[in-house]
């Protein structure tokens, strides 16, 4: 509810933002037409998803990384993609950080874990995304460029990487976002935990599962694989996990399925 001077004020600067990141219409229907799981929104969620990728791309800063050179497209395909989990819920969900770096491809990086005795072992992770508390949000350009093919299988980088950020607004990853009452964060763990562990299991039998079997990593990983699938494998999310369903459509108070 926007109201009294400070509201007005909060609109008009809206406004102004919304003229100068105007999506042209040519990108907005490449980003459609790259997109399939943005493209069967309906004109309501799609002309709201453009306003609020108009005011990302007002707030957010972008660069390259290797000399990579982050066009208006590579950055509406971001933005747009980012913000289909705040559709409902809001900008500001993601004011806690500015930076968005675009790598080239995957990102290898060295990793330490220390042992139970202490000893410390070096190893390579290979990633596609990362999300930090305050940011920035490191990005594989490959991986957002594919995203229309990977969906076939719930796979998508930028809401991975954003459903993070979502679940770091209370200071913790702990694949709990910040929810309204202490009732719905205590019926949060039950079904997320009873989901995460089901999951687990079938992970260990080697099932062939809708999610990525990288959410058996850990709780916060679970979430962001199954908002990855939520938003563009959603039939399939709801046939093999109901209740997850049902648990991220009233957090994101949306229902992508019924699309
Ligand atoms: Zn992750």
């Amino acid at each position: 509810m926007i109201s009294g001077w400070w509201g007005r004020l909060r609109q008009r600067s809206e406004q102004r933002a919304l003229q100068r990141r105007a999506i042209p219409e040519p990108i907005w229907a490449l980003t459609l037409a790259r997109y399939p799981f943005l493209a069967r929104r309906g004109a309501a969620d799609l002309s709201e998803l453009r306003r609020l990728a108009s005011l990302f791309l007002d707030r957010k800063e972008f660069s390259g990384a290797h000399g990579l050179q982050v066009s208006d497209d590579m950055a509406v395909a971001i933005a747009a993609q980012a913000c289909l989990p705040v559709l409902r819920l809001g900008l500001q969900a993601f004011d806690g950080f500015v930076g968005i770096v675009v790598h080239p491809d995957e990102v290898r990086v060295k990793r330490e874990v220390m042992d139970e005795d202490g000893l410390v072992h070096e190893y390579d992770d290979v990633l596609s995304g990362e999300a930090m508390e305050g940011g920035p949000v490191m990005l594989s350009w490959r991986d957002v460029h594919e995203a229309g093919e990977s969906a076939a299988w719930g796979y998508n980088v930028v809401v991975h990487e954003f459903a993070h950020v979502l679940d770091m607004g209370d200071g913790l990853a702990d694949g709990i976002p910040p929810l309204p009452t202490p009732a719905a964060r205590v019926r949060w763990h039950t079904v997320l935990m009873r989901e995460y562990e089901g999951f687990c299991d079938r992970v260990d039998q080697g099932d062939d599962t809708v999610l990525d079997p990288y959410g058996a990593e850990s709780p916060e990983e679970f979430f962001a694989v199954a908002s990855e699938a939520f938003f563009v494998a959603p039939a399939e999310l709801r046939d093999e996990h109901a209740s997850l369903y049902a648990l991220l459509a009233g957090y994101y108070r949306q229902d992508p399925a019924a699309q």
